[in-house]
């Protein structure tokens, strides 16, 4: 394509060497990870090519003008020529057609050169002809390689091809331009090769950037199916399902079944974000945690509020955290539990509460009061078990009915548990008998909480199915940690103060006390012995090593001074509906 002009001049050599060297990193460059690499290195390879075929016309003229035979360095430039041709044609069939198989173009043009070339310089020499083929076969090799990048122009991100097609372009004209003969400046110019291989390399580089920009429009149009996917199935999912962005928890996407759940307003879905339907705050946190570590949570349980402000809810959530319309975002599929978790609600009061008062039943009454008295060991504050029972009571049954009779209970029981604090624990013992354990009160205390108690309670009005006024009163027994720490005698110690209160003429209330301890013991030492083998209450077993002899109670309090100092202990119990506050207990 050039011309021997090059080699006049040790800068234009330099110049074109660089600019040869340019644009072999052009090509490695845009040949990595590009599908037409191959018609990108054979496009190369033809200009090299070429560029030697310069350098036997070089050396062909240096023999001519000692006056030898060129025939065969004329006869190694034409093959030169021809074989730069071919290359340049393979590149465009490689960059026009992917994956061809160069056979043809290389028997086909490659044979017809060949002839042309054996015939014009052997069998019939005509030097004019050898001349114009130093010229038609590179003309040849651009045009067709114009055509191979130019037809890029339809397809997407192609102006490197289009920059290329442009330059092989005038590359072929300006080799017209010398086969017609017009003398022109430009075709004779040394710079003419320097210039199409640095804006072949430019163009190289252009075409690198389209695939960058393709591998960009393939992964958004990835995006897109994939949100368009994602979208569908959450559609027609028959789960409530919802997708918050996770930079700012943000929902982004709901389902019908999604919006009915949480009553969100369809048309203002970014506005609510996914915290606000925790109805604890915690257990957002905790989902937060979990999925920091794993990405994918699974049967979550989660309570749920709405907007409007319903009764709060149980779900059931799976979230996952998903890449969505270029955001990370979080996938959370639920599941209403409510039932069960009513079910699960209503087991457990089964199994823990009275069926007639709602008060809570001896036995989760034992367990409570079993570790709260641990836990008093340790914060050393005193309580107090109080023994109820109804006066005369079977006279109510008696009197009024057996319903009455519950309904009276029914009243009873709401009564402590309103009077009591929330830290207190009520529960039906038995029949009409009821106890109550008064954490931080000791035994004087507790009297005072028991005789208000008691007060309120034959306040109290219930009428029966006939219009009868009923009133009834209760009888008390109290027991403190003043005198055990062992549940099992607490009990049983309240239990004979309330016999005593019942043996003192009921509606009252007596404190079991130090006094009443020994004579207690004796009784209680002989019924043990009997009972150690066969009748163990079941607390017995779990404070196998707790337990405190009545003995040793009585022994430790007086040894170590450890009887509680009335005027000492806590003075934060206040019962303001029983009209006893801090006060009152000092
Ligand atoms: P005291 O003052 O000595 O305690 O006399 P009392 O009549 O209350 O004592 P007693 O133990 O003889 O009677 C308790 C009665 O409580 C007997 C029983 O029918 C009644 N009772 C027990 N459980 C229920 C219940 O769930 N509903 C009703 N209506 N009565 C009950
Ligand atoms: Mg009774
Ligand atoms: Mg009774």
């Amino acid at each position: 394509m050039g011309n021997i002009s090059i080699f006049n001049q040790t800068a234009y050599i330099v110049v074109t060497y660089l600019a040869l060297f340019l644009l072999c990193f052009s090509c490695i460059y845009a040949s990595i990870g590009n599908k037409q690499n191959k018609g990108i290195w054979l496009l190369f390879w033809g200009l090299i090519v070429d560029f030697i075929s310069l350098y036997v016309s070089l050396h062909s003229s240096e023999v001519y003008a000692r006056g030898q035979s060129v025939e065969i360095w004329v006869f190694m430039e034409m093959l030169l020529c021809l074989s730069s041709m071919l290359l340049l044609a393979m590149a465009s069939s490689h960059i026009l057609i992917n994956k061809i198989s160069d056979i043809p173009i290389i028997s086909a043009f490659g044979g017809l050169g060949l002839i042309a070339i054996v015939f014009f310089l052997y069998i019939f020499p005509d030097n004019n002809m050898i001349m114009k083929m130093r010229y038609i076969f590179p003309l040849a090799g651009f045009a067709y390689l114009s055509v191979g990048f130019l037809y890029q122009i339809t397809k997407k991100r192609s102006s490197g091809f289009i920059f290329a097609g442009m330059v092989t372009t005038f590359a072929s004209i300006i080799m017209v331009l010398k086969l017609a003969g017009i003398n022109y400046f430009i075709y004779e110019a040394w710079y003419i090769p320097a210039s199409i291989y640095i804006l072949l390399g430019i163009s190289m580089i252009m075409l690198k950037a389209d695939i960058f920009a393709k591998k960009y429009d393939e992964s958004c149009l990835e995006i897109e199916k994939n949100t368009q996917r994602i979208e569908e199935i959450i559609k027609y999912s028959p789960f409530p399902i919802i997708i918050s962005r996770l930079s700012d928890d943000r929902i982004i996407l709901a389902n019908s079944n999604a919006i009915k759940l949480f009553d969100i307003i369809p048309n203002e879905l970014d506005r609510y974000h996914f915290k606000d339907f925790f109805a604890d705050g915690e257990n957002r946190q905790v989902l937060n945690e979990r999925l920091e570590k794993e990405r994918i949570v699974q049967d979550f349980e989660i309570l749920v509020k709405t907007p409007t402000g319903n009764t709060p809810f149980w779900l059931l959530a799976s979230a996952n955290i998903i890449d969505y319309n270029y955001d990370v975002a979080l996938y959370t599929a639920f599941q209403d539990i409510t039932s069960r978790k009513n079910s699960e609600v209503l087991l457990k009061n089964q199994a823990t509460r009275d069926p007639l008062t709602s008060l809570y039943n001896r036995r989760y009454f034992e367990e409570e009061v079993f570790k709260r008295i641990v836990d008093s060991k340790v914060t050393n504050e005193p309580f107090s078990i109080l023994m109820i029972d109804a006066d005369h009571f079977k006279k109510v049954n008696d009197t009024y009915g057996h319903k009455t009779g519950d309904k009276v209970l029914i009243e009873l029981a709401s009564t402590c548990e309103r009077a009591l604090r929330n830290d207190d624990i009520v529960a039906r013992y038995g029949g009409e008998e009821f106890v109550v354990f008064l954490s931080g009160v000791n035994a004087q205390k507790g009297k005072i909480v028991a005789d208000r108690l008691r007060e309120s309670i034959s306040e109290i009005v219930v009428y029966s199915d006939e219009g009868d006024e009923v009133r009834f009163t209760i009888s008390i027994g109290v027991s403190s940690s003043e005198i055990s720490d062992n549940i099992d005698t607490l009990i049983k110690t309240a239990d004979e103060a309330l016999y005593k209160a019942k043996e003192n003429g009921r509606n009252r209330v007596e404190v079991f006390d130090q006094d009443d301890l020994v004579a207690f013991d004796n009784k209680e030492t002989q019924e043990r012995i009997k009972n150690e083998v066969n009748n163990r209450h079941p607390i017995f077993d779990k404070e196998e090593s707790t337990e405190i002899s009545l003995l040793d109670g009585i022994e430790a309090n007086h040894i170590q001074g450890e009887h509680t100092n009335i005027e000492e202990q806590d003075d934060r119990i206040d019962y303001p509906l029983l009209g006893v506050d801090e006060e009152d207990l000092k």
